[in-house]
C-alpha cells in the first residue's frame, strides 16, 4: 500500500502518537536528570566537622535495654564512655549549657530550668526569655567557633536561639517542639551539602521524644522503648546521609544525653507547706524534684527549720551546699534549695490538688532532677569519626569536659571553663 493510499487522518494520528512519545521521553529525562541531580553528590572537601547530636533524657542504659541499632553501631565504632556524670540539679537547661560551655551551671548561670533573676523568672516556655542574651552566661562551642571561623549551625540547642557574647550561630532556629524528626535530620544533611566556603562544621542537633516519653511514662515503659526507636531511626537517617555523601566516619559525631530518668511514684510526696509556712519565702521556684527558695527577710532559720523536718528530702543553705555539687558559689544559686529522694516528689497541698484534678498520679511517671550521682541520672556519651578511636569504651567522665574537647577536635583555645581534656583526651587519636 503505497503512502498516498493512507487517509489523511491515519497519518494525522499516527503524527499525534510520534509528537506525544517524544514528549514524553523528554518528560521522562527530565524528570530522571531531577532525580539525578536530588541525588546527594559525595561531598569530598570535609573541613573537620562536630555533629552534636543531643538527646534529652537518653539514659546510660538505654543501649542494652533498647538495643537501638544504629546508635549502638555508632558507639561499637567509636568510642563510648560507660556512662557521663550530669551537673547538678540534672534538668535539661542546665546540662545542654554545661556541654555547650564546660561550666557548673553555677558559673554559667542556668542554675535551673526555671531562673530567678533581673527581678523576674526565666523558664524555658518565655520565647522572649530564651531569646535573651542576659541570661546566658560563659562562651558555648558555637560562640567559640564563630570566634575562630568555624561556621555554625544549630538544629535546637538551648543557648543557640541567643546572641552569647554578641554571637548567634550563623544559622539557628526557633525552637519548635512538633518540627519532625525526619525535618531536623534533612536540615543537617542541607547545611552539609553547602559549598565549603559556606559549610558550617559546629553542627547541634536535638532530640526531645526520649524524655517526653520517660516523663509520660517511666524509663521502662513500652512508649519510652518505641520513642529510643524512633530517634533511632531518625539518627539511621542521618548516618544514612552521611554514607551517601562518603562521610560518614569522616564527621565527628557526638552522641550524649543531659541526663538520665527514674521511676516515679507521685503518690510518694513531700508536702512542703505540711513544714513550713510558703508565706515566709519571697518566691519559691517550684519542680517535682528540686526546690529553689527565696526567703523573705529574717526568715531564713524559721523556714529552714520546717524544711529540715521533711522526711526524704534534705535543704541546704547556699553556704552549706555539698561542694561535690559545684554549686554553692554561683551567683543565681537560691538562699535555700531542697533535694527529694529518687523517686519522690515534692509538692504542696494546692499544687498536688491541681495535680489530681488532672489525672496526674495514679500511673507511672518519670523525672530527672535528683542528685547528679544516681544511677538513674546518668547520661551517656558516644564519640565517633575521623578524630576519635575507634572501638574503645572508656570510663565514666562529668560532662563539663565535652567543651575542651570540642575545642580539641578542632585544635582552638577553649575560653576559660571547669572542664578538664586530661579526663578526656585519650578518646581521640
Ligand atoms: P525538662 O522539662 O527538663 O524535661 O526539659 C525538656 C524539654 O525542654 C523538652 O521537652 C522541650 O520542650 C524543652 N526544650 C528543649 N530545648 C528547648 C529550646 N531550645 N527552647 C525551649 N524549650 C526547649
Ligand atoms: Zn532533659
Ligand atoms: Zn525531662
Amino acid at each position: 500500500m503505497s503512502r498516498t493510499n493512507i487517509p489523511s487522518r491515519i497519518i494525522r494520528r499516527v503524527w499525534g502518537m510520534k509528537v506525544a512519545a517524544a514528549f514524553m521521553s523528554i518528560a521522562f529525562l527530565a524528570c530522571f536528570k531531577a532525580r539525578v541531580d536530588a541525588q546527594p553528590k559525595p561531598i569530598s572537601d570535609l573541613d573537620t566537622t562536630i555533629i552534636l547530636i543531643a538527646i534529652d533524657g537518653f539514659r546510660y542504659d538505654y543501649f542494652e535495654k533498647y538495643r537501638p541499632t544504629t546508635i549502638n553501631s555508632i558507639a561499637a565504632s567509636g568510642v563510648r564512655a560507660k556512662w557521663m556524670t550530669p551537673a547538678f540539679p540534672t534538668k535539661t537547661f542546665p546540662n545542654f549549657y554545661t556541654v555547650a560551655t564546660g561550666l557548673y551551671p553555677a558559673n554559667h548561670g542556668l542554675v535551673e530550668n526555671n531562673v530567678w533573676d533581673f527581678g523576674t523568672v526565666f523558664s524555658m516556655s518565655k520565647r522572649e526569655e530564651v531569646e535573651n542574651s542576659r541570661w546566658w552566661l560563659g562562651e558555648p562551642i558555637w560562640v567559640t567557633a564563630e570566634n575562630n571561623n568555624i561556621i555554625s549551625a544549630a538544629m535546637f540547642y538551648p543557648g543557640t536561639e541567643a546572641a552569647v557574647k554578641g554571637v548567634r550561630p550563623t544559622f539557628w532556629n526557633r525552637y519548635d517542639h512538633d518540627k519532625p524528626i525526619n525535618e531536623r535530620v534533612e536540615q543537617v544533611l542541607a547545611w552539609l551539602d553547602m559549598p565549603r566556603e559556606k559549610r558550617p562544621r559546629m553542627i547541634t542537633l536535638y532530640f526531645h521524644h526520649i524524655d517526653s516519653a520517660g516523663h509520660d511514662h517511666g524509663p521502662n515503659a513500652p512508649q519510652t522503648r518505641e520513642a529510643v526507636l524512633r530517634v533511632d531511626a531518625g539518627i539511621k537517617r542521618l548516618v544514612d546521609g552521611l554514607k551517601t555523601r562518603k562521610i560518614y566516619g569522616k564527621a565527628n559525631l557526638i552522641v550524649f544525653s543531659d541526663h538520665g530518668m527514674a521511676e516515679v511514684d507521685r503518690r510518694k510526696v513531700t508536702m512542703v507547706d505540711e513544714f513550713v509556712d510558703l508565706d515566709d519565702s519571697a518566691q519559691i521556684l517550684w519542680t517535682y524534684e528540686f526546690l529553689q527558695i527565696f526567703p523573705k527577710e529574717g526568715k531564713t532559720s524559721k523556714l529552714m527549720d520546717g524544711l529540715n523536718r521533711m522526711p526524704h528530702s534534705r535543704c541546704w543553705q547556699k553556704d552549706d551546699i555539698p561542694a561535690r555539687f559545684h554549686y554553692k558559689h554561683g551567683q543565681r544559686v537560691a538562699p535555700i534549695i531542697c533535694s527529694i529522694d529518687e523517686g519522690r516528689i515534692f509538692s504542696s497541698r494546692e499544687r498536688y490538688a491541681g495535680l489530681i484534678k488532672r489525672g496526674g498520679i495514679d500511673k507511672q511517671y518519670g523525672g530527672h532532677g535528683y542528685d547528679n550521682e544516681l544511677e538513674s541520672m546518668r547520661a551517656m556519651f558516644v564519640g565517633q569519626g575521623a578524630k576519635f578511636k575507634r572501638r574503645r569504651v572508656t570510663e565514666p567522665f562529668p560532662n563539663v569536659d565535652v567543651y575542651e574537647l570540642m575545642c580539641e577536635i578542632f585544635g582552638i583555645t577553649p575560653a576559660p571553663n571547669d572542664g578538664d581534656i586530661k579526663r578526656v583526651r585519650s578518646m581521640l587519636r
